[in-house]
Parts: C-alpha cells; sequence; structure tokens
C-alpha cells in the first residue's frame, strides 16, 4: 500500500481520525434506459461527452486498490450501458477490490454476465419497481422490464454469484412489500434492500408522488421486521428507514468522509452522491488530483468530516459520533444551511415542520411523475426550490 498523505497529521481516535475508505460508488455513466422518477441522480447530470475514459477509469480503480478501498460499487445510471464495463471490471478485480455490479438488468445479456463472471466480478444487486408489471412498468416508464429483471436474476444464480435484489419502496408500491420479499426469495438472493425513497435529486423533486402516509411506513416496517424473522438464515434484511417518520437521523453514509467516496462520471471526488448542491464545497476531479490526497486533505472531505464543524444541537449531542448529524444535504434542503443538524433529528427546531410537510402530502392525491430525464432544465436544479419552499414555518 502506499504512504498515505496526511493520515499522521490526526491523532488516531480523534473524530477527525479516519483511515482508508471502505467503499467506493463508481458512478460510470448517467445513461439508462429506465426513468425512474426517484433516481437519486443530479438532477443535472453529467454529459457523455465529459464521462471518464476507460484508460481513466481504470487509473481510478489501480488509485483505489493503493488507497486500500475494500469495495467498489459500479452504478450509474446503468453501468452496463459503457461498452467497456468490462474493462473496469477487470481493473477493478486486478487492483483486488470486491466488485458489486449495482444494474436495472435490462441491457444485461447471458454472454456478458458470463464474460463478467470470467473476469471475477463479485456479486449482483438487481432492482426492481414492483412485482406488478404494469406498474412496475409505469414507475420506470420501461416496456418489458419486469420480465427482463426475472431473467437476470435466473441467470446471476445460475453463473454462481451472490445476489440483492434492491427495492425503492414509496406511496406508489408499499401495497406490495409483502411480495416483493417473496420475489426475493423465489430469485434466490441471499440478501434484499429495502430501501425507503431518500429525498436527494429527482426523488425530491417527486415528493408528493412518492411520500407514504406515516401508517403506511409504519405497517411496512412490521412486515419487513416479521418477515426477517421468518426468513433468518434465508435473507438478510437491510432496511433503509424513512426519514421524515424518524426521531433520530440515520448516519447518513456512515459519517461525511469517514467510510466512502463517490466518483462521478465526469470524474468529480465526492464525499457523499449528493453533495453537490452544497454552497462553499471545493471538488475536486481524478483528472487533476490524486485520490489519496483528495480523501485525506480535500477541503470538501475536510468540510464536515469529525464533529468540529457542529453547531447546537449536535456539538454537545452524546450521540454526536453515533450519527455525526445526520444528513448535511438534507440539512440545507429545509434549514438552509449544511451545518445544522438533519431535521429527521427531533432536537432540531425544524423538524415538526418537516414530518407535517410529510403528513401534509401524503394524505393528498400523489400528482403525476415528473420522470428523470437526462435534460433537466437549468431552473430545476435548485432541489430545495421543490420542497424547501413547502416548508414555510421558520423556526
Ligand atoms: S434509479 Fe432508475 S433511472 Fe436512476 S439510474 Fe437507476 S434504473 Fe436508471
Ligand atoms: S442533535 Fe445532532 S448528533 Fe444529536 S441526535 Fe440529533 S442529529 Fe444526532
Amino acid at each position: 500500500m502506499m504512504k498515505l498523505e496526511g493520515l499522521e497529521a490526526v491523532e488516531a481516535g480523534s473524530p477527525e481520525y479516519t483511515g482508508a475508505p471502505v467503499g467506493m460508488l463508481a458512478e460510470l455513466t448517467y445513461r439508462c434506459p429506465l426513468q425512474c422518477p426517484y433516481c437519486s441522480n443530479p438532477l443535472e447530470m453529467d454529459r457523455v461527452d465529459t464521462e471518464l475514459t476507460t484508460a481513466e477509469w481504470r487509473d481510478v480503480m489501480r488509485q483505489a486498490g493503493e488507497l486500500g478501498v475494500l469495495q467498489v460499487h459500479l452504478s450509474g445510471g446503468e453501468p452496463t450501458v459503457r461498452q467497456d464495463f468490462e474493462e473496469i471490471l477487470d481493473a477493478a478485480v486486478k487492483a483486488d477490490i470486491y466488485t458489486n455490479l449495482i444494474t436495472s438488468g435490462v441491457t444485461l445479456t447471458h454472454e456478458r454476465l458470463e464474460r463478467m463472471v470470467k473476469i471475477g466480478l463479485d456479486h449482483v444487486q438487481l432492482s426492481i419497481h414492483d412485482t406488478d408489471p404494469a406498474n412496475a412498468e409505469r414507475i420506470s416508464a420501461y416496456k418489458g422490464g419486469a420480465e427482463k429483471k426475472r431473467e437476470v436474476a435466473h441467470w446471476v444464480k445460475e453463473l454462481g454469484l451472490p445476489l440483492t435484489i434492491n427495492i425503492v419502496v414509496h406511496r406508489q408500491n408499499i401495497e406490495n412489500v409483502p411480495a416483493m420479499i417473496d420475489y426475493a426469495v423465489e430469485a434466490g438472493a441471499g440478501r434484499i434492500e429495502v430501501a425507503h425513497t431518500q429525498y436527494y435529486g429527482w426523488a425530491l423533486r417527486n415528493f408528493a408522488a412518492l411520500i407514504p402516509t406515516r401508517e403506511k411506513f409504519y405497517e411496512s416496517i412490521r412486515i419487513t421486521d416479521a418477515a426477517r424473522e421468518r426468513l433468518k438464515g434465508i435473507l438478510f434484511f437491510d432496511v433503509v428507514a424513512h426519514d421524515h417518520y424518524a426521531v433520530r437521523p440515520k448516519p447518513c453514509i456512515g459519517g461525511w468522509a469517514r467510510r466512502f467516496l463517490n466518483i462521478t462520471p465526469s470524474g468529480k471526488i465526492l464525499p457523499c452522491h449528493a453533495c453537490e448542491t452544497i454552497p462553499g464545497l471545493e471538488i475536486d476531479n481524478v483528472r487533476s488530483r490524486p485520490l489519496a490526497d483528495t480523501w485525506f486533505n480535500g477541503q470538501a472531505f475536510q468540510r464536515f468530516r469529525g464533529t468540529a464543524w457542529m453547531k447546537e444541537p449536535c456539538r454537545s449531542c452524546e450521540r454526536r459520533e453515533i450519527d455525526w448529524g445526520g444528513c448535511r444535504c438534507q440539512a440545507l434542503t429545509i434549514t438552509g444551511d449544511a451545518a445544522d443538524a438533519d431535521p429527521a433529528c427531533v432536537l432540531s427546531p425544524w423538524h415538526k415542520e418537516f414530518a407535517a410537510l410529510a403528513e401534509r402530502e401524503s394524505h393528498k392525491p400523489p400528482p403525476a411523475f415528473i420522470y428523470r430525464h437526462m435534460r433537466a432544465p437549468r431552473s430545476a436544479t435548485t432541489q430545495g426550490q421543490y420542497y424547501g419552499a413547502a416548508v414555510t414555518t421558520k423556526p
């Protein structure tokens, strides 16, 4: 492993100390044949002609291996629309990193998947939209996807790879959570990710169309908990709960710049995939700064690492090194200041209105989806204008 510049500058054990990142999200492209209204990609996406080349991605994988990254999540958009996907995968395998393909499955062929297995792919995470094919097609704006996904799940198992089924839960599929859990068991998945929608990017744009009622949310959690008990030893559950109905926030991305980093299609090195909306962050690029130097010393990584940046109530809170104050992007969207406590926390003065907003919107009839598309109007790039504008009561 290379010498990790800057590591010795921070005392081990202090909140500002960090070792190598555990995981790296590699968004190979934002191109995708689907148009999910909850997509976490930014509203203004990197264009195809700015994407890193094969050689540049291979070098990113080499640097990640040297930095000590253990897992790479090959994602997008749909990563397999890149015809050089296998070459990038090969570089990650050669860098001795555990490789996870995150895919909608619709562009895969058996031949390609077989080739990926030969190269050394370790794991596949396949997303589904619903067990009702018509509703799945409506949500993804893609015909024939449901059938193709079943086929891909079968190939993954046939080729001997571990499979995770990913479901993004919202008000327009929440009734079918039990059926989607059964689907994962039937597909032979060893793991299911039940991810209640997180409101960034396109999901935030579609907040009112996606937000379930508090009652439906808790019912789905009860169902998931019961299934987790029933399926012990068969299916492992990862659950991402709903922020608006929470009392404490999640340790978003395991704490800012502690465990994960993200590379965008054009090579931007981000502490969090949604953080580009935060003003004042100096975003580095793999084209101009080494990965290890950015991870340890980059301004964007240092900005919210540890606890020194915190304001009250986080600064004196006993959970400050447990949840690290929650999500910076959500704080910014609701309060206008990324250094505030996540409004998902009951101790945030914004929490009451944050929860009330969800209650109000979830009881109205859902508006039509605004489908994800590559060219959002420029006026649609400020997240807060769709959602923060609805939070009218300033504490
Ligand atoms: S969430 Fe949907 S639209 Fe976004 S990248 Fe994934 S499959 Fe494509
Ligand atoms: S006050 Fe801050 S650190 Fe404490 S629980 Fe709430 S968000 Fe977490």
